[in-house]
C-alpha cells in the first residue's frame, strides 16, 4: 500500500527527515521532534564524541590542516543507518573551526532558486548541512556542483533570445552532507566530497560511556549495571539509547526513587519489549514475517513491507543494517533470507525448506 507522503514537518526552524515521521512508537532510531527538548546532551567537540574513533581521528587532522592552512575544511559526507551522530558531527565540525553552521535537507530544497538564496547566505568558512543529501532534486543538484567545486553560481537572467547567464562567485564554504542511502547518491555529486566516512555501529564500550554520559547531562543516578543493561540494548545507536534512558528513567521515577539499577532497567526494558539483542516489535515483526509468511525467504522487500503495511524504506534504514548486522537476515539477489541465527533467537525450528534456500542462495554466490 503506498505510502502517502507529508511535507517534512519542522522543529525550530528545521525540517524532520521525511521519512522517520511515520513510523510508530518513540524508540525508533530515526529523528524525531522531541528530541531538540534536550539538546544538551549533543557532544559539542570532538573530544566530548564518544566512538567512532578512527573517523574521529581522520576528523581531528583534517581541522588541524585546515585551520593551519587558515582554509575552509574541503567538503564532508557521512554516511551510515539514522541516530549514528552524522548531525553532531556536522555541529562539532562547525564548532571546531570556529564557524556558523546552517542546516537543510535534500527533499526541503524545492526549487535551485532555494538553494542559491541559501549559498548565497553564507559566510567564508560556514558550514551548510546538507541532511539526506541524496534526496536532493536533479536540477538542485546541479547548481550545488559548480557551488561545491568552483564557489560560484550560474544563474540564468531575463528570458528567451535576451536570456543571459551571469556567475555570482560565492566565498569559499564547506558542505557537510549526509545520507543514509550512500547507493543513491549520484557519481557527480559523491566525488565533489573531499572526504568519505561510513558511520559504524558503536561496540558496547562506547554504548556504556554514551548512556553514562547521558545519565550524567540528565541528571539521573545510575548504577553500572543499569546502564549496561541499556547499553547492550540500544542495538548500537547513541540516539536509541538516549530514549531507552529517558523511557527507563521515566519507569524508575513512577516505581522508584528514579534511581536506575539493574533490577529497575530490566523491568522497563521489558515493559518496551525490547528484548536481549535490542530488537523491538518491527524488527521481530518483519523476521517473523519472513519466517512464518514466506518460509524464511527469499523474498522482497516490497512485499516484506507491504505485507507489514510498512514503509520498505524505513524497513531498508533502520530495521535491516541491525539486523544484518546481528547476521539475522542476508540480502541476496533474489531478496531477504533469515538465517538460521534469526529462527533460533526467535525461537523457530530450523526448517529443511529454509536450510535449502540458505544453502542455494550461497552457492549462487560463490558462483557454483
Ligand atoms: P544522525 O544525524 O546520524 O541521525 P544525530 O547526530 O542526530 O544522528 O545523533 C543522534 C543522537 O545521538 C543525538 O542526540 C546525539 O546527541 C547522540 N549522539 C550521537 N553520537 C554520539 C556520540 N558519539 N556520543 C554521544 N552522543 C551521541
Amino acid at each position: 500500500m503506498p505510502i502517502e507522503r507529508k511535507r517534512p514537518p519542522k522543529v525550530d526552524g528545521q525540517p524532520v527527515k521525511a521519512d522517520t515521521v511515520e513510523r510508530d512508537g518513540d524508540l525508533a532510531p530515526q529523528r524525531q521532534p522531541g528530541d531538540v527538548a534536550e539538546p544538551s546532551l549533543r557532544p559539542r567537540s570532538l573530544a566530548e564524541y564518544i566512538g567512532q574513533d578512527r573517523l574521529r581521528m581522520n576528523l581531528v587532522m583534517m581541522i588541524a590542516a585546515a585551520r593551519a592552512r587558515e582554509e575552509p575544511l574541503d567538503h564532508v559526507l557521512f554516511y551510515g543507518p539514522p541516530g549514528l551522530g552524522k548531525t553532531t558531527l556536522s555541529f562539532i565540525i562547525a564548532q571546531e573551526m570556529g564557524v556558523k553552521i546552517k542546516t537543510t535537507s535534500g527533499p526541503a530544497v524545492e526549487r535551485a532558486g532555494d538553494l542559491a538564496a541559501i549559498l548565497t547566505n553564507l559566510g567564508p568558512g560556514d558550514v551548510l548541512f546538507i541532511d539526506e543529501v541524496h534526496r536532493l532534486r536533479s536540477d538542485v543538484e546541479e547548481v550545488l556542483y559548480s557551488a561545491m567545486e568552483d564557489f560560484a553560481l550560474d544563474i540564468v537572467v531575463g528570458k528567451g533570445p535576451a536570456a543571459r547567464s551571469i556567475r555570482l562567485s560565492l566565498p569559499r564554504f564547506t558542505i557537510v552532507g549526509a545520507t543514509t542511502r550512500p547507493a543513491m547518491l549520484t557519481a557527480p555529486l559523491r566525488d565533489r566530497f573531499g572526504a568519505v566516512h561510513r558511520l559504524d555501529f558503536y561496540d558496547t564500550a562506547a554504548m556504556l560511556q554514551i548512556v553514562s554520559r547521558g545519565a550524567g547531562v540528565l541528571g539521573v543516578h545510575i548504577a553500572p549495571e543499569g546502564a549496561a543493561a541499556i547499553a547492550s540494548r540500544a542495538r548500537g545507536t547513541p540516539r536509541v539509547a538516549l530514549r531507552l534512558l529517558r523511557r527507563v528513567r521515566d519507569f524508575a521515577e513512577v516505581h522508584g526513587d528514579g534511581a536506575i539499577d539493574a533490577a529497575v532497567a530490566s523491568d522497563a526494558l521489558q515493559l518496551l519489549e525490547i528484548d536481549a539483542l535490542g530488537l523491538d516489535e518491527l524488527d521481530r515483526r518483519v523476521l517473523l514475517t519472513l519466517i512464518d509468511k514466506f518460509e524464511g525467504g527469499p523474498v522482497g522487500l516490497d512485499t516484506i513491507a507491504a505485507s507489514l503495511a510498512e514503509d520498505s524504506g524505513t524497513i531498508e534504514d533502520v530495521v535491516e543494517p541491525y539486523l544484518l548486522q546481528l547476521g539475522f537476515l542476508e540480502r541476496t539477489p533474489r531478496g531477504r533470507i533469515a538465517t538460521r541465527r534469526a529462527y533460533e533467537h526467535l525461537g523457530r525450528t530450523f526448517t529443511l525448506r529454509a536450510e535449502v534456500a540458505a544453502s542455494r542462495q550461497s552457492s549462487l554466490f560463490d558462483g557454483q
